[in-house]
This record gives structure tokens, sequence and C-alpha cells, in this order.
């Protein structure tokens, strides 16, 4: 059996990712992949990064794992900037190291052979970091995309693209069942390929403040996109107690 978790914008959310792990464990998921920003915004950098780098998975580099270890001072907003300030004096130098040494993009093969890529932001610019956000921003990605299947996250909203040989088209049917349901489900069609935004483990910005993350099941041909419940309260009682920005604990409870 092959089926992987695919986590995305852990952001430093303990709990957030505490909770996402069981769950995986109970849908009886065997790997897992992760797409980068691990850290930034909430409280916990050095538990998030070290159980991530335990579980010894493929993983890419986001914008705030690259802003950790080399700061540019001109991407961030202020709120995120403050709490990268922080972020950095929480992680010594071997967690830096290990964050500077993540790849911008990876094919991963499955142990059944099958391959998909993965990327935090963008296939055409990934070290650009541009927000992939409608079917005309992610006309530009499919021409680089040489797999059928590839997982993207920095949005934090999830989604589903296709290319119908023309042009990129956005799958809201399927995705609309994720905010009915907590959970949706497709089988991607052969030859055709889908550029698909897991969501976010830690920082969720589609008015659902529950966790998100997705599952490839490439025995079956199926991916999940699913929500999980946390503990929202304690994850913002230690953004406060750590005198990060008040806003980031606020933004948890909305998911925005
Ligand atoms: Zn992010």
């Amino acid at each position: 059996m092959s089926r992987t978790a695919i986590i995305s914008d852990i952001h430093a959310n303990y709990h957030a990712l505490s909770a996402v792990a069981a769950d995986m464990y109970a849908m009886q998921c065997t790997d897992i992949v992760c797409l980068g920003d691990v850290v930034g915004y909430n409280a916990y950098p050095g538990e998030c990064l070290d159980c991530v780098r335990n579980w010894n998975c493929p993983v890419v580099k986001g914008n705030h794992d690259e802003e950790v270890v080399s700061p540019s001072q001109a991407r961030m907003n202020k709120v995120a900037r403050q709490a990268m300030d922080w972020t950095r004096n929480q992680l010594d130098a071997e967690r830096l190291k290990w964050l500077s040494s993540l790849q911008y993009q990876r094919i991963v093969r499955s142990d059944n052979g099958v391959s998909y890529t993965i990327v935090h932001s963008s296939l055409d610019h990934p070290k650009a970091w541009n927000y992939i956000i409608n079917a005309d921003d992610a006309t530009s990605i499919f021409p680089r995309q040489f797999s059928n299947i590839c997982f993207h996250g920095h949005t934090h909203v999830p989604k589903i693209f296709f290319w119908n040989g023309r042009h990129a088209v956005e799958d809201y049917d399927t995705i609309s069942a994720l905010y009915t349901d907590g959970y949706t489900e497709f089988q991607p069609q052969t030859g055709l390929k889908y550029f698909i935004n897991a969501g976010s483990v830690g920082q969720p910005r589609d008015n659902d403040p529950r966790a998100c993350y997705a599952i490839y099941d490439t025995d079956l041909n199926l991916i999940i996109i699913k929500r999980v419940e946390y503990d929202i309260g304690s994850a913002q009682d230690a953004i406060l107690a750590q005198g990060l920005p008040e806003y980031l604990a606020e933004r948890l409870a909305s998911g925005v």
C-alpha cells in the first residue's frame, strides 16, 4: 500500500501538526511529504522542525524557511517579520542549516513507482514565491510540470487545478465538498495534469479554522483533501505567552 500524507504550511503550529499526525495515522498513511513553511507565525518552530526532520521525509523549502535563514527584509509584512525575528532566535545553527539545505522542488517516487512533483509556491519561478490563486495564475505552471500530479502550498487555501490542453481549469465542485463535509476526494484522470494545493496545517486562510492536509493514494489513484479539528485555544495561548503579535492568535480562530 502506498498512501502518502501531503502536509504544507505547518508554520510552527505544533497543536495543529499533532492533530494532523494522529489523523494521518488513523487514515493509514504509509508515507509523508512536506511542502515547506515549517516555521514562522506560530509558537513552536523548533518542535515542528524536529518533528518533520525526524520523519526523514521529502521536504521542499518555503519562503518562511528561507527568510529565517537569509533575511531579505523586503518580502514580508510587519507582523510576519516580527514573528520571523522571534523564530530566528529560537533555532540553533544546526536547525537553521537543515532549513537552508532544503530544495525548492523535488520529484517524489512512491513505493509502487508513481512519480509526482512537490513545490512550495510555483514551478515556473519557485524562488520568486508567486501565489497561484486562480486558473490564470496556474496556466503558467503547466508547461513546467513534467509529472501528472504536482502538490503545492503557499496560499494556505486548498485548490485543484487541471490542464485541459489549452489552459488551466479550477475544479470548484470537488473542493466545495470540503466546505460542507470537511472531506473531499477525487480520482485524477489518466492523461490530465493536476496542480493541487494541499491547504495549510498551521494557519488556514479559507475561513475554515480547522487544519487541512491532503492524502495521495497511488494504489487506488485517489486524492483526498480533509480537515482536522485541533486545540486552537492552546495554540493561541502559546502565541500570546511568547509575546508574538496578537493578530497571529486571532486569525487562527477565524481561519484567515
Ligand atoms: Zn505559508
